[in-house]
């Protein structure tokens, strides 16, 4: 059982204080998980790490959910909601009544990306609901620009943009569609751009993004064009298991796309912020896109907040035709909440002191070449990876040569970092890291230290298996 793929993990199981059989219906975990095993209980967090309700210590190797970009006790963001709670705890943004720190986050996300300009800003309160509002925008705009066929979403295999109905179908992982009577119609998925996958023999990266790019354009053609709004793309995967875009993908992609007046919608849910080295992940790899999902590292995760960047061309229209038609009848009562708005400032705020990405930059070879040290272990097939985000896959070393699901090799791994003291993320076989950008240098050697030790009990155990 241990060896599911949606397995957390066991942990001591000793201390009643740890909740079995507890009341939550738990979010992606598994019934007999909350039943048959302890849940592991967070109950304060410091820096790079997390303490559980029995005071072991763990270093935070996935920031919470990729997502506590300067870690778990940043006091100016402690402060900042304290302040706004104190001044205004809520008031809405509807009908044109609005607060002042969503208008001034509004202006500093314009102002923060720079890959190209973008024109008005759209607030929610998770990556989810930013990825449904992007389809509901969408649609909007091609209703208002006459073109009422142009519905259809393209995503990709592997990919995840969050588990509302809409972004649920837009993800292309089969265990959220499965049971659920997803993806809805209207969204196609094309393929998965893991070069050291599925690339075939003697085919380069290049070539690989060639025959991936024409892909695209074949299903755009077989589709119809003129049935297609939108593509939605991660710049790095990241729950399908960090897949970080072989070279040329993205050019190539997006010259298919806008040939087809496809508009491009880069989920940055887990990239924008620093969190590859650069301030996007459409800095990274040269994306113009007309629409960008944020949440998470946004506002360090202190408060959930999400957003739509949205460009000036598609802003106008909005504009112009809800003036003919009416209000844009989509928002949350959440939609940019003074709290969440004004801790998500001083995340920016500091991000821009601190140069954030410089110590993204400055720390993220420590990290990946430590990590990639373990390459010639012999139960991994690839570690990759940028910045700092990170992904370790097992297979007996070739992609073919995936180990037996029962194995539970991904999940007995992150057993293992667990014992020692360390969180990750597993999934499958694969096991995913993206550490606070805050991490120090010690700090990463401590990660790194208990990876190759998690590692070593990993071998064994596969070893005992093996013999079996
Ligand atoms: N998009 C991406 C790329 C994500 O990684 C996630 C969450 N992991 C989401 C969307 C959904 O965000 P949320 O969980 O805040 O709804």
């Amino acid at each position: 059982r241990l060896m599911s793929s949606e397995a957390s993990l066991q942990t001591d199981p000793t201390d009643e204080k740890r909740f079995k059989g507890h009341d939550m219906l738990a979010p992606f975990t598994a019934g007999w998980q909350s039943t048959d095993l302890h849940p592991l209980v967070i109950e304060k967090s410091e820096g790079s790490y997390v303490y559980d309700i029995n005071g072991k210590k763990y270093i935070d190797a996935l920031a919470g959910l990729w997502c506590t970009a300067l870690g778990g006790s940043e006091p100016r963001l402690v402060e900042a909601a304290t302040a706004q709670l104190k001044k205004l705890p809520f008031y809405h943004s509807f009908w044109n009544r609005t607060t002042k720190p969503s208008l001034d986050l509004a202006k500093e996300l314009l102002e923060t990306f720079t890959a190209r300009k973008m024109g008005k800003v759209f607030f929610t309160n998770s990556g989810s609901e930013a990825n449904d509002s992007q389809v509901k925008l969408v649609w909007y705009y091609n209703n208002a620009l006459g073109r009422p066929n142009k519905k259809k979403f393209i995503a990709r295999a592997n990919s995840y943009h969050g588990s509302t109905l809409i972004s649920a179908s837009l993800s292309g992982l089969p265990a959220l569609h499965k049971k659920f009577d997803l993806p809805a119609p209207f969204v196609l998925h094309t393929d998965c751009p893991h070069y050291w996958r599925f690339h075939l023999p003697g085919e380069t990266e290049e070539e690989f993004s060639t025959r991936l790019a024409n892909n695209l354009e074949n299903l755009i053609l077989k589709e119809g064009p003129d049935t297609i709004a939108a593509f939605i793309a991660e710049p790095v995967m990241g729950a399908g298991g960090v897949i970080v875009p072989p070279k040329t993908y993205f050019e190539k992609i997006q010259a298919v796309v806008k040939k087809y007046d496809i508009l491009f919608i880069a989920d940055e849910v887990i990239t924008a912020f620093g969190r590859l080295g650069t301030m996007f992940g459409c800095d990274k790899y040269n994306i113009q896109p007309d629409l960008v999902s944020v949440a998470k590292a946004l506002s360090s995760a202190y408060m959930p907040i999400g957003a739509i960047l949205v460009s000036p061309e598609i802003s106008e229209v909005i504009h112009s035709q809800s003036n003919k038609l009416g209000s844009f009848a989509h928002g949350f009562t959440y939609s940019g909440h003074p709290v969440s708005c004004a801790v998500a400032l001083e995340a920016l705020k500091i991000y821009k002191e601190r140069n954030i990405v410089e110590q993204v930059q400055a720390i993220s070879p420590r990290f990946q070449e430590g990590i990639r040290s373990f390459s010639d272990s012999s139960i991994i097939g690839e570690i990759r990876g940028t910045g700092l985000i990170l992904g370790t896959e097992f297979t007996d070393k070739s992609p073919n040569a995936t180990f037996p699901p029962e194995w539970g090799v991904g999940a007995i791994f992150g057993s293992e970092c667990e014992k020692r003291g360390m969180l990750v993320r597993v999934a499958g076989d694969s096991i995913m890291m993206s550490p606070p950008f805050i991490i120090s240098p010690s700090e990463v050697d401590e990660l790194i230290s208990i990876y190759g030790e998690a590692l070593k009990g990993t071998e064994q155990r596969v070893a005992e298996l093996k013999s079996q």
